[in-house]
């Protein structure tokens, strides 16, 4: 019975297993998915619209990076094959974050349960939750772990698959209307579209080759994107990713 939606963890059949400085370590796979899990939508609008907004980061992944992993033929997050209905989950999931993600931030913001709240909680929760782990994750997912072997990340989980998203895409060659959609739907709900939303600095380039470096790591999910994506890829995806964060927030 989660109490906040910040992640789509409590739909998953797994765990992800942190070092005590918040660095990643390891997923831990479970049998079986939650036979049950409750949300009463009056606590979730009552609960800061933070965790609301930090879920929708985390769901915003899932549907780009099933996608990816589709291409490649990659086994799904439980390790079999990705189904039509895995990829339909994950594709509903998108499509319900961009019809109801800033209604569902404004009930929050006013605690109150509308159905646009109540289909985002379904999108974080479940369909981001038992979507991926019929899809899989990708590059998104691995910028969140690159971020946390930094030790000390302040950044959300959410905040970082946002703009993980955003990466993936570029790593990705997403064409120019694609990516301002992504990015569109962050700013209009507030997920981040610079570094500096997520603490990070676009000048400190160690923290960002490490960054880069450790989300390339061998068994990272990234490695489910067409091609073999480098270090050097990803840490130049991010730094445009950045750059154009910022342009679209002068606009
Ligand atoms: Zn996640």
């Amino acid at each position: 019975m989660p109490t906040v939606v910040a992640t789509d963890a409590p739909c998953t059949g797994l765990s992800v297993i942190y070092n005590d400085d918040g660095s990643f370590d390891q997923y831990l796979f479970y049998p079986q998915n939650p036979d049950a899990v409750i949300v009463d939508t009056q606590v979730i609008a009552n609960a800061p619209v933070k965790f609301l907004i930090d879920g929708m980061g985390d769901a915003l992944g899932t549907y780009f990076e099933g996608l990816a992993s589709l291409r490649t033929e990659s086994p799904s997050l439980e390790g079999i094959g990705i189904t039509r209905s895995g990829m339909a989950l994950a594709k509903c999931c998108y499509d319900t974050l961009v019809d109801y993600g800033s209604q569902a931030v404004t009930a929050c913001e006013h605690n109150v349960v509308t159905p646009a709240l109540e289909a985002i909680v379904e999108a974080n929760v479940y369909l981001s939750g038992v979507g991926a782990d019929n899809v899989n994750c990708a590059g998104a997912h691995s910028f969140y772990n690159g971020v946390t072997s930094l030790g000390g990340h302040k950044a959300s989980h959410g905040a970082c698959v946002a703009f993980g998203t955003l990466v993936q895409l570029i790593l990705e060659g997403a064409v120019k209307e694609l990516f301002e959609e992504v990015q569109s739907f962050c700013l209009e709900v507030g997920l981040p579209v610079t570094l500096e939303e997520l603490s990070l600095s676009c000048d400190d380039e160690e923290a960002l080759r490490t960054i880069a470096e450790n989300a390339c790591a061998e068994g990272e999910t990234i490695h489910n994107l067409a091609g073999d994506v480098t270090p050097d890829e990803l840490y130049a995806a991010i730094i445009a990713a950045d750059a154009m964060g910022k342009e679209a927030k002068q606009r």
